[in-house]
């Protein structure tokens, strides 16, 4: 019998800045090949091994494919199959009790990006809970403080793109590992260097070998806003920074940076980074040399108290030493900045004043006192949360403060439904579990935040049993909940075209054909590409930057050691190139690792491939140890987004980080303190 094999065009809507454009070959209506396409330049052909194989959780054991309800201990994994009806009607009538006894705000929506794309986050999901007068969710685990700091400095101006840093002399990858998640800068960087380019590293971990890069800067935790001011402030001894650009585009804050940068001499900023103070200055040097002059700033180093401090003084370099205003020149966070979406034009009005709850801070939240945004922190919540909506996230393996979280999860008076993929962690303490399609079965509109393109998403295979998109359950629950209009009656194709219609890049409406299907649309800039402060401005309101933007106020560069006697050794939890966040734990991460450096392993006898516990005073890893000079002295690492049974005592890194708010309320992962033994 003939094998019926088609190959359908679509976008990987996935956490990662690439936005990759593939092609699936399906067979027989299984998935058998997924891979990249040129369609994306950034691609150019090639994608990740994550992706490569998405085929292996489409087809998993762990998939999702009937709506079941709790049957057992929360927690323990007991589940009845039940209908989609029953389900949806179990969720609305416990929300409408939840609404009439506590009020709508103790409903609480929890999400983020495990997919990325439009119509599955933000659009009917947000509207369905401002109606029913949920508490809103401030997504503050990744890119909060990066967000807010790049916003008030520069507004959303579009960066540098990848495909300019060839150009540079000079690029610094500050808090960033392409090579596990932005793979496709990668062969950029080779080529820059084969041009000459000095290429510099900053990150406590050698992601890069000595023959890939000129120097590494294996900064301690939270010590990047140091080094940043030391260099500044010898940029301004030496007379070096550009007055004349300074003059025409700042609005204000210039001097506040510079006072903060007086305090913070070479030798100083070594000694709290624990670094060698000629390479800072090597480093500054070679920056301020070279034109044009790259950043790319990650989003590693604003994991910790100090992380939106140190990214305005990152952000302010190219600044003030005159880097914009040529290609390949400037820096680089979120690009996503250069397209827009009118959420009005697709939904209308609908206003949403209700309190912000700081989903960082899960475990307080749960535990009734404190994670509000927009009010006393440590206060009780009143209303308590009494329900809990989690969809593409998984908070019991991913948000700090572990333990907390989990409590939390197991209060009998929650009541929680996770419309998820696969049974994650999240989703065995759920009362309600719902199947949720992935990207290859569903519709979406997937925006770059590092590619200059957009790409629409379209299903490639049917859903796998009854798995149903984020936004046909929004729907579905709207209508049960007595939400009745048009919004809540359209199908996913409708909202996916007029959602096309309501999207403009570079300021001009969107092509809508391929976003509808699974098309690529690029960017059309006045040059190709843009150029900071050449064809892109700032988008602050007088168009000017503002140095210490308000969400920094008063102390806009105060720096905070962080410390502790009891736990010496540092935890980063960084990405891996296994996973995406959490997604594809379920299977590509079995076993948790903790990373040390040899003089830290040999000063409590551990060797290679040892049983030990990794604890504080929040909680303990069980796992076993991997010793390298990859990571540097006094700072251990272990993976972000590993599920809990891939550690000995079902414990992820995120049992050891605290649920101290940074920047705009943003995680801060990598102030854990911790130590190491032997088991
Ligand atoms: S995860 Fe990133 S690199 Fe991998 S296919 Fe998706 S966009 Fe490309």
């Amino acid at each position: 019998m003939a094998t019926q094999t088609t190959v359908v065009q679509t976008t990987c809507p996935l956490d990662c800045p690439d936005t990759c454009s593939l092609e699936v070959r399906v067979a027989e209506g299984r998935v058998e090949e997924i891979r990249g396409t040129r369609e994306n330049p950034l691609t150019a052909g090639f994608i990740c091994d994550k992706v490569r194989q998405f085929g292996r959780r489409v087809y998993h054991s762990d998939r999702l494919l009937h709506p079941q309800r709790r049957t057992g201990r929360k927690g323990e994994g007991r589940f009845e199959r039940i209908s989609w009806g029953d389900a949806i009607s179990e969720i609305a009538a416990r929300f409408g009790e939840i609404q009439q006894r506590w009020g709508g705000e103790a409903i609480l929506p929890y999400h983020y990006g495990g997919s990325n794309g439009f119509l599955n986050d933000g659009l009917l999901d947000d509207l369905f809970f401002a109606r029913i007068g949920a508490s809103q969710l401030a997504r503050t685990l990744c890119a909060a403080p990066a967000t807010e700091v790049s916003l008030g400095m520069y507004g959303k101006m579009p960066g540098v793109a990848f495909e300019d840093y060839p150009l540079a002399k000079c690029i610094i990858i500050w808090g960033a590992n392409p090579k596990a998640s932005n793979i496709h800068l990668v062969p950029f960087l080779k080529q820059a260097r084969r041009n000459g380019a000095f290429i510099a590293v900053v990150d406590p971990r050698a992601n890069f070998s000595g023959a890939e890069v000129d120097l590494h800067l294996p900064v301690y935790p939270g010590t990047d806003l140091p080094v940043a001011l030391a260099m500044i402030r010898h940029w301004n001894d030496a007379g070096l920074l550009d007055r004349s650009f300074l003059s025409q585009q700042t609005a204000d804050g210039l001097e506040a940076l510079l006072a903060a940068a007086a305090e913070w001499s070479f030798d100083r900023a070594a000694s709290v980074a624990r670094v060698v103070a000629s390479d800072i200055q090597r480093l500054a040097d070679a920056y301020a040399a070279a034109s044009p002059a790259a950043i790319r700033c990650g989003w590693g180093l604003e994991r910790n108290v100090n992380g939106g401090q140190a990214i305005a003084a990152i952000l302010a370099m190219p600044a003030l030493l005159g880097k914009f205003g040529v290609p390949g020149g400037g820096y680089t966070l979120s690009n996503s900045g250069g397209g827009k979406l009118d959420i009005k034009k697709i939904l209308g009005d609908f206003p949403w004043a209700t309190r912000e709850i700081n989903m960082s801070q899960l475990g307080k939240v749960l535990g009734g006192a404190g994670g509000l945004m927009n009010g006393d922190a440590a206060k009780p919540l009143a209303p308590p949360v009494k329900a809990l909506f989690v969809y593409n996230c998984n908070p019991a393996a991913t948000v700090p403060d572990q333990e907390s979280v989990l409590r939390g999860l197991q209060r009998e008076d929650l009541f929680t439904v996770v419309h998820e993929q696969v049974m994650t962690d999240t989703a065995l303490y759920a009362d309600i579990v719902l199947p949720a399609t992935t990207f290859l079965e569903h519709h979406d509109i997937r925006r770059g935040y590092g590619a200059y393109v957009a790409g629409g998403v379209q299903p490639v295979v049917a859903a796998p049993g009854e798995a149903k998109p984020n936004e046909e359950v929004f729907a579905l629950l709207g209508r049960a909940m007595g939400l009745r209009d048009e919004p809540f009656t359209w199908d996913s194709v409708t909202l996916k075209r007029k959602t096309a219609e309501a999207f403009k890049m570079a300021g001009q409406p969107a092509a809508v054909e391929p976003l509808v299907g699974g098309g690529l649309v690029r960017y059309n800039f006045p040059s190709e590409r843009p150029v900071q402060f050449r064809t892109v401005m700032p988008q602050t309101g007088d168009r000017k930057i503002h140095f210490a933007p308000a969400c920094l106020q008063p102390r806009p560069f105060h720096f905070e050691a962080v410390s502790s006697e009891r736990y010496p050794l540092a935890l980063i939890s960084p990405a891996t190139s296994k996973m995406v966040s959490s997604t594809l734990g379920e299977f590509n991460y079995p076993e948790l690792r903790i990373l040390l450096h040899p003089q830290d392993a040999a000063a409590r006898g551990i060797r290679e491939g040892d049983a030990v516990r990794v604890f504080n005073e929040l909680g303990e890893v069980r796992c076993h140890a991997q010793v390298s000079d990859r990571v540097r002295e006094g700072v251990v690492s272990m993976a972000k987004g590993a599920w809990m049974k891939a550690s000995a005592n079902q414990r992820t890194a995120t049992a050891l980080c605290p649920q101290t708010a940074g920047t705009a309320g943003g995680a801060c992962f990598n102030d854990a303190r911790v130590e190491v033994a032997t088991l």
